[in-house]
């Protein structure tokens, strides 16, 4: 029998008001995995009202932050208890790889033992005034129920970056994953409720974007939605929540730049590149797709980028040896080849890969490919392909370089390749993107924040700034003069 994995909303698992559910499949293999709740808008009222039956709850109110940094840990050491379990639904939901899941995963814990840690840190501060019979104070407060949705293609660890300083703020939270990846949040919501977060504090509504997404964004009572996944997504997003004037953090997409100049190491960097593109088969945000060489390390750096792609093992996720899994479902793989020859009638090269590998498993496989004969206003440079595809150009001076990576409608990341300080000082300064990597390429952690510049997004997720995006901030006057009051007409400050 199909297994069947329903709603979770206040501590308990939910059938679908619909009664339907939605067959979720393993994209290396094809076998049907298991069958989804599809969420509907009785089923977000329902988690949002939960969501604020218990923000308003005495119980939740009188939780102190202390507190709800203990549950956070107590969390953490579950996730931790678990990668194994959480790195396996992962890989099977979204294909990507087994090894590269358990090792993120294994850092997941250290996400939530970073909010635990900030969740008593949450502070106001005192204000100067003009006058000695005025204090006035900041303080901070918990917003309410946050929305939150997130993509497929890292769901654990993007939802936790919502959940874990939304919880340490003070909010409750409703999740609604994405439709390819539903079975990890929904577990990661058993857990919360076991770690002791009150029924309600945290809640799944799984469903389509349309069906189950759309009422999360539009329901009146949520006081932030907190957002990651495509930029068309995101503007929508934030065009609903600005009109009710709401809090919006969105996460988007990205046609990352990634900079090798003469000065470089190139072996290093080629392996910079294929790490960039061809990791997690190309479906991660900060992909770096458009890849720019100096003309005088160029073929050398196309040479190895394509050496290596070529020995690429391609296969199962599962399995130790395989270094590239399949896209995450057929309409993605079918996105990412209709790319590839958008390109070519564009008048790009597939200089290596292109196809699908001849391997003996049905699933949605796709070689690492590399374009060449690209230029940057070609749609495969301007337009998020989220697959191995990359495009790889040469330039002649940095001052090009930095126009043609600049020459984006993107700003999530960019890396830079030089053994020249003041130059990667000069790129740094210059690149318009949210995070930029020298000498290196792929690197994330709680303690950084992240920003998407442009189109990439608007907040900032991880790191201190992150906290304010799930607070609000109240200034407090105090008169402590108990004297007549003092010219009515004249504003005191
Ligand atoms: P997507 O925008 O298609 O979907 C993301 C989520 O939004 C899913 O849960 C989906 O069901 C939901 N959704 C879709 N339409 C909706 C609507 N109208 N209202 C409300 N919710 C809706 O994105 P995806 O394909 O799941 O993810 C890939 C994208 O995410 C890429 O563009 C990638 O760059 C981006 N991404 C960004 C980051 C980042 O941190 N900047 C991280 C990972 C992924």
């Amino acid at each position: 029998m199909t297994e069947l994995i329903n709603h979770f909303i206040g501590g308990e698992h939910v059938a679908p008001s619909s009664g339907e559910y939605i067959p979720s499949t393993n994209p290396a293999t094809l076998d049907k995995l298991y069958e989804f709740a599809r969420g509907n808008k009785a089923d977000v009222d329902r988690a949002v009202q939960s969501a604020k039956t218990t923000f308003e709850s005495s119980a939740w109110k009188r939780t102190t932050a202390t507190q709800r940094g203990h549950l956070l840990r107590r969390l953490a050491d579950l996730v931790g208890e678990n990668t194994e379990e959480l790195a396996r639904n992962e890989t099977l939901d979204n294909g990507k790889l087994l090894r590269e899941m358990v090792g993120q995963l294994k850092t997941l814990p250290e996400y939530l033992y970073y909010y635990a840690g900030l969740a008593d840190k949450v502070q106001g501060s005192q204000i100067p005034t003009n006058s000695l019979d005025i204090i006035n104070f900041t303080q901070r407060e918990p917003l309410g129920v946050v929305g939150a949705i997130t993509p497929w293609n890292s769901p654990l660890t993007l939802t936790v970056s919502k959940l874990a300083p939304a919880l340490a703020a003070g909010n409750t939270i409703v999740i609604k994953p994405s439709e390819y990846t539903t079975r990890n949040i929904v577990r990661l919501a058993e857990l919360a409720y076991e770690a002791g977060f009150p029924a309600g504090a945290v809640n799944v509504v799984s469903g389509t974007g349309a069906e189950a997404g759309a009422p999360l964004v539009d329901h009146p009572d949520i006081a932030k939605i907190s957002f990651t996944g495509s930029t068309a997504t995101g503007s929508a997003i934030g065009a609903s929540a600005g009109a009710r004037f709401i809090g919006c953090t969105l996460e988007l997409g990205g046609k990352s730049p990634n900079i090798v100049f003469e000065d470089a190491d190139v072996s290093n960097a080629a392996m910079g590149v294929v790490a960039g593109i061809f990791a997690a088969a190309g479906q991660t945000c900060i992909a770096g797709s458009r890849v720019f060489a100096h003309r005088s390390v160029y073929d050398e750096l196309l040479a190895r980028v394509s050496e290596r792609a070529a020995t690429i093992k391609i296969g199962d996720p599962l399995e130790q040896s395989t270094e590239l899994g399949p896209l995450a479902f057929e309409s993605q793989l079918e996105k990412v080849r209709s790319y590839i020859d958008i390109g070519v009638g564009e008048g790009a090269t597939v200089y290596s890969g292109g196809n699908r590998p001849e391997i003996d498993l049905p699933g949605y496989f796709l070689e690492p490919t590399v374009l060449t004969g690209t230029t940057n206003d070609m749609r495969v440079c301007r337009e998020e392909i989220f697959g191995p595809v990359a495009a790889v150009m040469p330039f002649d001076t940095e001052e090009e370089v930095l126009r043609l990576a600049n020459d984006t409608t993107y700003g999530l990341a960019a890396g830079v390749w030089t053994s020249n300080l003041q130059r990667a000082m000069r790129m740094s300064q210059g690149l318009q993107a949210g995070t930029v990597w020298i000498n290196m390429y792929r690197a994330m952690s709680p303690q950084s924040p992240r920003q998407g510049f442009k189109t990439s997004g608007v907040g900032i997720e991880h790191g201190l700034e992150s906290m304010n995006e799930y607070t609000k901030l109240k200034s407090v006057w105090i008169n402590t003069d108990e004297g007549p009051m003092a010219d009515p007409f004249v504003m005191r400050g």
